[in-house]
């Protein structure tokens, strides 16, 4: 069994998995990973069977974006383990406490001893990517004046030397690891931890008003039911809701429970249940001097393996595999069930003030998503191609500044990578649906996709490009209905609407229409949007530009930003139709 963690040989997360196995007299292996997604993906992907996160610590609390991927990929907890971080300065044999002028560790790391670090005050703190990397580093360069932040194994490993012990903030440092699956896994997974003692992870959202919350938790005081964490997620901005991250002794997963579940469902504003898990870690502290086991398999930064061979028996899009439907969340947008997106931005991105105005004028309309091309696939080589990256930095300029995130189209697999630092939703356009190298560097990058159907592409055709990117663990792909070719040349394209319930029917992905691309013309788009709404769509992704007859691309279907703030008021006054779309199945 292959259990992912993040960093080298010698990372906290590596000691805590091997002891995970050796409690259970499993023979695994750990991977290592550069970072919490790819964990995520590994495992939702295939490559590892458990995953391993640390989410919080006494020190530095909780550790959102460990939660978040898990929401984000689906994944399952299994156990949990209160760890103690056994933090030691760790230098080359012959060096002192004295000469140390650089401190390399984990930032988390660095927090947690952040009074010791305080206290050199001849050295610099450098951050690192992983508490392995960083004692590699200093046994690497053999200077007296480095040292790092580690667990005494890797002293050990890395051939380095003591130079302080007990340097953490807290005398008892405890970060509580999570070990995780994915949803659908082979049987000896799904069995782990089924005994013992179990906790259950929920993120909880209630009303901002007096007396909610206490409202919201009444149900899990008359089921006599302990909490032992409540904490508020931050809320960047003001809101009318607040999240909380709580867990709870006992396990609301199991049908026995299903109605302390449902009256919290009643009582709150939404409920996300992480999973139930097992709660007691026999080796939960101290175990920090285990070493490292000579049978860790580790990769470093390596080239991706090749996605696992799938069966055609396991298909990810269809319905089924995910019955209650695919919500993505893209910052703090969520398409999917129950909600309704309007995504609006030009066809290209021309200037920066081209770019920044329409995203505003998006933003102030209700639009909750900013799109705009940077590479444009043109039927006509010498048609205005896009301005490249230049517009891609400047639609993440435009992003920041309307608090929009952002959707723009990735034609090449060389583009994917650097995109996906700078976009938030990567679009593979209707030229691209079956460009299949395509579809798995984007279900690898990790980002959310949102997949346009090809001209001439059948719905199945249009499910099996998705099945290659859910195939590499990514499961965050929008479906949009753009138009397709047939005998009708009255409009750029014949939309069809019919695909939206299809869809919807066959998958669990979320359905966008883009009645620009579909029709061709400003004033049939807003009729279709309002038809995309009434027909189920998650939400439409319109063409809107500052001066419609002056743009590089798409002139004719264009919307001025009257037009846009119209298809918004229009769209409001429109029920979401989402239950009936479901009901048919
Ligand atoms: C676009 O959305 O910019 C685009 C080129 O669309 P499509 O791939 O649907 O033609
Ligand atoms: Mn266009």
């Amino acid at each position: 069994m292959i259990g992912a963690f993040e960093g080298i040989d010698g990372a906290h997360s590596q000691l805590v998995l091997d002891a995970y196995f050796r409690a259970r007299d499993i023979a695994g292996q750990t991977l290592g990973s550069g970072n919490f997604r790819e964990i995520a993906m590994a495992v939702a992907g295939g490559r590892a069977e458990l995953g391993v996160v640390p989410i919080d610590n006494t020190t530095i609390g909780t550790i959102q974006d460990a939660y978040d991927l898990l929401f984000e990929f689906d994944l399952v907890p299994v156990a949990e383990l209160s760890w103690r971080m056994d933090h030691r300065l760790l230098g080359v044999p012959g060096a002192t406490l004295g000469d140390v002028r650089e401190i390399l560790a984990h930032p988390l790391v660095l927090a947690e001893c952040g009074k010791f670090v305080a206290s050199l005050t001849k050295a610099r703190a450098i951050p690192c990517e992983d508490t392995g990397i960083a004692a590699r580093e200093v046994s690497r360069r053999g200077e007296t004046q480095i040292a790092a932040i580690a667990p005494p194994s890797a002293g050990t490993h890395y051939a380095l030397v003591e130079l302080a012990a007990d340097i953490a903030n807290h005398p008892d440092n405890l970060t509580r690891f999570l070990i995780f699956r994915a949803r659908h896994a082979k049987p000896e997974v799904l069995a782990l931890d089924k005994e013992g003692p179990r906790k259950t992870s929920l993120l909880l959202t209630a009303k901002n008003l007096p007396g909610a919350l206490a409202r919201c938790l009444e149900p899990l005081a008359a089921a006599e039911m302990s909490i032992t964490k409540l904490e508020s997620r931050p809320q960047p901005r003001k809101t009318d809701r607040a999240e909380f991250h709580i867990d709870v002794l006992g396990d609301l997963c199991d049908p026995a429970q299903s109605s302390v579940l449902k009256r919290l469902r009643e009582s709150a504003l939404e409920v996300r249940v992480l999973g139930s898990y097992r709660a007691d870690a026999p080796f939960t502290v101290g175990a920090a001097t285990v070493p490292i086991r000579a049978t860790s398999m580790v990769r470093e930064r390596q080239p991706m393996p090749p996605p696992p061979k799938l069966s055609s028996s396991t298909p990810r899009v269809i319905r089924d595999a995910r019955p209650e439907g695919t919500r993505v969340r893209v910052g703090n947008v969520e398409i999917g069930d129950g909600t309704f997106t309007i995504i609006g931005g030009p066809c290209s991105i021309e200037s920066r003030e081209q770019i920044v105005a329409t995203a505003c004028a998006v933003r102030d309309a209700g639009g909750r998503m900013l799109r705009g091309g940077a590479f444009k696939p043109r039927t006509n080589p010498y048609a205005f191609q896009g301005m490249g990256w230049e517009a891609v930095e400047l639609i993440a300029e435009a992003g920041r500044v309307s608090g929009l995130p952002t959707v723009s189209e990735v034609m090449s697999i060389d583009q994917v990578e650097r995109m996906a630092l700078l976009i938030d939703v990567l679009q593979v356009g209707a030229r691209n649906m079956q460009n299949f190298d395509l579809l798995r560097a984007v279900g690898r990058s990790g980002k959310p996709v949102l997949l346009k159907r090809g001209l001439s592409a059948t719905i199945d055709e249009l499910l099996a490009a998705a099945e290659y990117i859910l195939a590499e663990g990514n499961p965050n792909v929008i479906f949009c209905e753009r138009g397709i070719r047939t005998f009708e040349t009255a409009t750029r394209n014949t939309l069809d609407l019919s695909a939206v319930p299809v869809l919807r029917e066959r998958s669990h992905l979320p359905v966008l229409v883009d009645p620009s691309h579909g029709v061709g013309v400003r004033r049939w788009i807003r009729p279709l949007c309002r038809a995309a709404k009434a027909v189920g769509a998650h939400g439409v992704m319109v063409e809107v530009h500052p001066n419609p007859p002056e743009a590089l691309s798409d002139k004719d279907q264009a919307m001025t930003f009257d037009d846009f703030a119209e298809v918004c008021r229009d769209l409001a006054r429109i029920p979401l139709f989402e239950d009936d779309a479901i009901a048919l199945v």
